[in-house]
């Protein structure tokens, strides 16, 4: 019996996680590789994360896939619009190749930076293309598609139950169809799982099938990818509430009519994030990456901080008032480690059970986080916490070398003596290591600065 609860998208409802068997499988929607991920992308990952680490707490065997979308998808939710990598090829004065390549570079170095996990698999929906088609080829024969000017589309309305997951009005996707709306296609909620390549079309991605140029359609890496990788039905699939009435519908549409199996049992998705209460935009200039916070000051972990301290179903608002309530809450805790360090304390024997427990229910990291703050906590404490949280607070406040403890040692002696002066300089020495003494009833007692 599995101590985790979560809230299943399918279901609408909080469930008990029941694992299907030995490994828990879990597939996460990455990140387009078309250009820098800003930190509203970022906060998914930091949830799964999270997930992932509460599942191996709990004893749990992972099996976790992570895919990187290095073939354009279109701008639109719709099969229209811009291809996204050769819009960035064409910002960056590159080939689309180089673009996937540089912007999956960065993504990693970020996923690193922010201590997260890392994948059983990083799966490049580029290596994946002939299971795409031969996906096409089994959709094709089991008589979910059909061929029109600009691609192969699924027929939706062949797909029962496809409107259940997100809960959609087919009815009135029909009425409120756009005026441009592809003439061709026999239902609004058709998608594309092929795109074919017009004559004369610049598209630099690009394979043959059915005799022409074209690419798959967006959602259909994910359904391939965890076809081959993990095996359908997988235990847990991860995204952003955007992936609901589209993506993840569509998926679930394809994995059907390829294989007649269902996707997923459970259905996790995060909520999104406004930056000072508005929507993350170029045009507003909010749109920023790890690296324009460390140009603040903020380093990953303030930030994973600052994202774990609310709900991943919970709206929420980031300042950067905010995130400089998460640093100091975060420096809090390492000088309750360097406390450790210093004298003896008995943590209360069941904290990090409780801890556990908060995220075991529907990851309430919040209140795990309250209960930190207020709980007594000893050494061994505080490195399940940092195991638990990935927030790198005993790497980042390792205790202070011999010599330091002399220096402090010394620095009081001074003080007795009344040698201000000498004291003065071990402090200054001291400030230059990022440490400051408080002079207690108990005597000297160091903190980071
Ligand atoms: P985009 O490149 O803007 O399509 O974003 C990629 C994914 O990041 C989206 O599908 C969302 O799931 C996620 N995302 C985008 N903006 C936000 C946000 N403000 N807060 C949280 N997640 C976001
Ligand atoms: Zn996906």
């Amino acid at each position: 019996m599995s101590n985790l609860k979560i809230y299943n998208t399918a279901s609408r409802k909080i469930e008990t996680f029941k694992p299907s068997g030995d490994v828990v499988k879990i597939y996460t929607c990455g990140p387009t590789v078309y250009s820098e991920a800003h930190i509203g992308n970022l906060t998914a990952y930091i949830y799964w994360d999270l997930m992932v680490r509460t599942l191996l707490a709990d004893g749990f065997n992972v099996k976790r896939v992570l895919n990187l979308t290095d073939v354009g998808h279109l701008v639109s939710d719709g099969d229209e619009g811009e291809d996204k990598l050769e819009k960035g090829a064409k910002r960056d004065g590159t080939s689309v190749w180089d673009v996937a390549e540089k912007y999956i570079n960065i993504f990693k170095k970020d996923y690193s930076d922010l201590e997260l996990y890392p994948p059983a698999k990083w799966a490049r929906a580029t290596d994946y293309i002939e299971g795409d088609i031969q996906a096409v080829n089994k959709m094709t024969e089991n008589g979910f598609t059909y061929e029109i000017e600009d691609g192969v589309y699924f027929d939706t309305s062949k797909f029962d139950g496809y409107a259940d997951f997100a809960k959609i009005d087919l009815e009135g996707l029909k009425a409120g169809a756009r005026v441009d709306f592809n003439s061709e296609k026999r239902n609004a909620s058709d998608f594309a799982v092929w795109k074919f390549i017009k004559p004369g079309e610049k598209h630099a991605m690009r394979w043959d099938y059915l005799g022409r140029p074209g690419y798959p359609g967006w959602h259909l890496e994910c359904a391939t990818i965890i076809h081959e990788e993990l095996g359908e039905p997988i235990d847990i699939h991860t995204g952003g509430i955007d992936h609901i009435p589209i993506h993840h519908t569509n998926e679930i549409a394809e994995c059907y009519g390829a294989y007649g199996h269902s996707l997923a049992k459970y259905w996790l998705h995060c909520n999104f994030i406004t930056i000072d209460g508005e929507k993350i935009s170029k045009s507003l200039g909010n749109v920023y990456s790890l690296g324009d916070l460390n140009e603040r000051g903020f380093s990953a972990m303030d930030y994973k901080m600052w994202v774990l301290s609310g709900h991943y179903q919970g709206t929420r608002n980031f300042t950067f008032e905010s995130l400089e309530g998460a640093k100091n809450r975060r420096l809090n805790w390492r000088n309750r480690i360097a406390e450790c360090y210093q004298s003896e304390i008995v943590g209360g024997t069941d904290a990090f059970s409780e801890i556990l427990a908060a995220v075991n229910n529907n990851m309430n990291s919040s209140e795990a986080f309250a209960i930190i703050d207020n709980k007594n906590l000893s050494l061994e404490d505080w490195k399940k916490i940092d195991e638990l949280f990935g927030l790198r607070l005993i790497a980042d406040t390792p205790d202070i070398s011999e010599e330091t403890y002399s220096l402090i040692r010394e620095r009081e002696e001074a003080r007795l003596k009344k040698d201000y002066a000498r004291s003065d300089e071990i402090r200054d020495l001291l400030a230059k290591q990022n440490i400051a003494v408080k002079d207690t009833a108990n005597g000297a007692v160091w903190q980071y600065l």
